[in-house]
């Protein structure tokens, strides 16, 4: 198995359940720590979606912690500043700007600017995932990362046996402990949970989502050259459009959000053939802006419900040597854009963990099986209600944007007071003291092994 055997002992066996940004990371930082890992993908091969994803500063310093070359494959994959930062202010910001009414009869694309936060210097990187994730798994060697392997069941012996894998293939594999990654339909959340159970599956939040990437001379025909360059939330009653330059700034990234008050059709199916009629009718009679951007989206194009795991949040993170990070724990809806950032800040709890453990095991003696059912154990003490949080209040901003009050101008003093609490929830996910994080996770783990 691959990482390297550390002076003194073995190290621990850990399998990872998912080849996506979450699982492949705390990859790398295992590797980095000389945790033997493996990572097992039920896909033929990496394929994330074209689509663009965004990562705070907070969540690149994660990363640097985790292992810098993360951060060099985030560069080397295209990411940019969402916003086209000058001399004169070099910072990114989060940018709401009305996007429903037409104010002024000389102009009609003018948009009233609602609300500005600064999330400082590079506060934002845009990239394309499929980019990202294909740097990324440069970093891992070979052999670490299996594809075509779909876990099917978690046997846990008892005692200090090893724990049984069993994929869907047929084949077996034994580790000492297991972490899925396994996103937001995750196998291994079902079985820690159980079958049955509400809290195992993610249910849906009554909007969906049309995605595109739009060549960056066609947005700034669109929108104009300033708000084609940078980051802005163009919001309006039941429906929101967001996009940011991703991939050196050749194109935009967007992404159309509509409410949607009937159920959804298909659990087991989040996505549905959608077409670009479907977000016309949606925006029909929004600022001109919005609706030339919309014209951009492709005639047919998939219509993405989205899920997440707020009704029924996970009451538990770990069972026993088990545990799941990233949206296999806390999917979230995508209106903070930091999913993935609380799945780094998870993967740079769990290195700082398994490091421990490996040292409890190896110089203290603690057997791997109750080393790893601490580490598990403080693993949900700290990062659990911090990401529960966030799934919640990513539907709560998106409940903002979406007020019906966006269309009575008798209404908008009302409607802007949402402002300051955005501004709270925002700073929540940017200023996260993940060294403080990283000291509550080595006391916490101390404090249990010392009973
Ligand atoms: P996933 O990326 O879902 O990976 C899970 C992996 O597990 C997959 O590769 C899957 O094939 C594999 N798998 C599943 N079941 C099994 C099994 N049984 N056996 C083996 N393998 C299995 N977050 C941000 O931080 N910034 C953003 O700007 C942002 N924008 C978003 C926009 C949208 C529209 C959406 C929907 C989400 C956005 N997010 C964003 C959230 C982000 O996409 C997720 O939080 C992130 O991708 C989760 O990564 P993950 O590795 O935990 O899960």
């Amino acid at each position: 198995m691959p990482g390297t055997v550390l002076e003194g002992g073995e190290s621990v066996e850990i399998a990872i359940i998912g080849g996506g940004i979450v699982g492949v990371i705390l990859a790398v930082g295992l590797l980095r720590r000389n945790v033997k890992v493996r990572v097992f993908e039920q896909a033929q091969g990496f394929r994330e979606i074209g689509a663009g994803i965004a990562f705070t500063a907070n969540a690149i310093r994660c990363m640097e912690q985790i292992d810098p070359a993360i951060v060099t494959a985030l560069r080397t994959s295209g990411s940019v500043p969402t916003s086209d930062g000058n001399e004169d202010d070099p910072n990114d910001y989060l940018r709401w700007i009305d996007g429903y009414n037409q104010l002024r009869e000389d102009d009609p694309y003018y948009q009233r600017m609602l609300y500005k936060i600064d999330a400082g210097y590079r506060g934002f990187e845009g990239c394309r995932r499929d980019q990202f994730l294909e740097a990324l798994v440069k970093v891992v060697p070979p052999g670490v990362i299996e594809c075509k392997k779909r876990l099917e069941k978690i046997e846990e012996q008892e005692q200090e046996k090893k724990i049984s894998l069993k994929f869907v293939d047929g084949t077996m594999v034994e580790v000492d402990a297991v972490i899925g990654c396994d996103g937001i339909k995750s196998r291994v959340r079902e079985i820690i949970l159980g079958g049955g159970n509400p809290a195992s599956y993610p249910h849906y939040t009554h909007k969906v989502a049309y995605r595109t990437l739009i060549p960056m001379d066609e947005a700034i025909k669109a929108l104009d050259d300033y708000k084609a360059k940078n980051q802005h939330i163009h919001i309006g009653p039941n429906a929101h459009l967001i996009h940011y330059p991703v991939a050196g700034r050749k194109m935009i990234n967007a992404t159309a959000f509509v409410s949607d008050p009937n159920p959804w059709p298909n659990d087991k199916q989040m996505v549905a053939p959608g077409s670009r009629e479907d977000i016309e009718t949606a925006f029909a009679g929004w600022n001109p802006c919005v609706r030339n951007v919309v014209n951009l989206f492709p005639k047919k194009l998939d219509k993405w419900a989205v899920f997440d795991l707020w009704d029924y949040p996970a009451p538990y993170y770990n069972k026993g040597r088990i545990c799941l990070a990233g949206d296999a724990a806390h999917a979230s809806s995508p209106h903070h854009g930091a999913g993935a950032c609380t799945g780094v800040e998870d993967a740079l709890c769990l290195v700082t963990l398994l490091k421990q453990v490996n040292l409890s095991v190896q110089e203290s003696g603690l057997s791997k099986r109750k080393a790893l059912s601490l580490a598990f154990e403080t693993f949900n003490a700290i990062r659990r209600t911090r990401s529960q949080w966030l799934v919640n209040s990513s539907r709560r901003v998106c409940d903002f944007y979406h007020q019906p009050e966006w269309a009575n101008p008798a209404k908008w003093v009302k409607a802007e007071t949402c402002f300051e609490e955005l501004k709270d929830r925002s700073y929540k996910i940017w200023h996260f003291d993940y060294e403080g994080m990283i000291k509550e996770t080595l006391k916490g783990y101390a404090d249990r092994e010392a009973g």
